[in-house]
């Protein structure tokens, strides 16, 4: 079997086995090897690698996968392209397709059943549709995590990668830099897909801390970041006033103990200024 990665080989298959694309699922094929380089570069796979990859497509990521890391498994939502997997996959013997929703997968068993519970690396071109709860998920069930290369809208890599006082920062940021240190590894027009999105795109990979870079009650912390950014143009006093089980009085002494102006919003506070309120508030 070629190589998937180009125009002429795509359309060949996804043609001889009658597939017609499904927007619902975010289906953008890759059509570009040296993309594809790139994303299995910075992956950083070796043959002691336990890869999951998220939504297969094809199997244009796949095929690569297979051949760079020990064992594959691809988790694919459309169940029209099994016999299309079933084909282009055929010759490697280390990859398992499972037909299901990727955010109904138990990703922390599979990750202990099949690489006895060590860290394992996630590459993916997700579907657009459901980037953040997907790697929110990965995060939050405290999967073993190595890293996590994806491509994703251009924009939404940006905003993984923002400090406080740009517009992009938000709640995805500081989880993202709680979880990971985030590279962007290149910029991907949409005619290195098929079909093209309407947006351009990033490969980013996010490589995960052993231990985060600040310590607190992390429940909390999320809880605070989420509140501060729900009602972004409220100051961080009135943010943190909604939704929360803390008095107004508790929550303006936090925000004067804590060395911040009674106006100060929270897109102003780094992710060590959210610790420092987590801190103070749990005591
Ligand atoms: N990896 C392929 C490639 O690079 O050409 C396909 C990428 S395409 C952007 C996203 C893939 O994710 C599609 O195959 C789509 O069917 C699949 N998908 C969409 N939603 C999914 C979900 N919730 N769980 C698993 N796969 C999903």
């Amino acid at each position: 079997m070629a190589y998937l990665s180009n125009p002429t080989y795509t359309k060949a298959v996804l043609e001889a086995h009658g597939f017609s694309f499904k927007k619902q699922y975010g289906q953008n094929f890759l059509i570009d090897g040296n993309i594809l380089d790139k994303i299995i570069e910075s992956a950083d796979i070796t043959k002691d690698d336990f890869v999951l990859e998220i939504g297969p497509g094809i199997g244009t990521m796949t095929q690569r996968l297979c051949e760079e890391a020990k064992e594959v498994v691809a988790v694919e939502i459309d169940k029209t392209l099994l016999p299309v997997l079933e084909d282009t996959l055929s010759t490697y013997k280390n990859v398992t397709v499972i037909n299901e929703d990727i955010l109904k997968v138990d990703i922390k068993k599979l990750a202990e059943e099949k690489n006895e519970g060590k860290p394992i690396k996630v590459v993916a071109n997700l579907p657009y549709y459901i980037t953040t709860p997907i790697i929110m998920e990965l995060f939050e069930s405290h999967v073993p995590l190595e890293s996590i290369t994806i491509m994703v809208q251009k924009e939404v890599a940006d905003r993984m990668q923002e400090g406080p006082g740009s517009k992009e920062y938000g709640a995805l940021s500081l989880a993202v830099q709680y979880y990971s240190a985030p590279e962007v590894v290149c910029v991907v027009p949409p005619s290195c897909f098929m079909p093209q999105p309407k947006v351009a795109s990033s490969v980013i990979t996010l490589r995960c801390h052993e231990k985060p870079p600040v310590e607190c009650n992390e429940k909390l912390l999320f809880q605070l970041i989420r509140a501060s950014f729900n009602q972004r143009r409220k100051t961080l006093q009135n943010g943190l006033s909604n939704g929360l089980h803390f008095s107004k009085e508790e929550i303006s002494q936090a925000i004067a103990e804590a060395g911040f102006s009674p106006t100060i919003r929270g897109e102003a506070l780094s992710l060590q200024d959210f610790a420092r309120l987590a801190d103070i508030l749990s005591r």
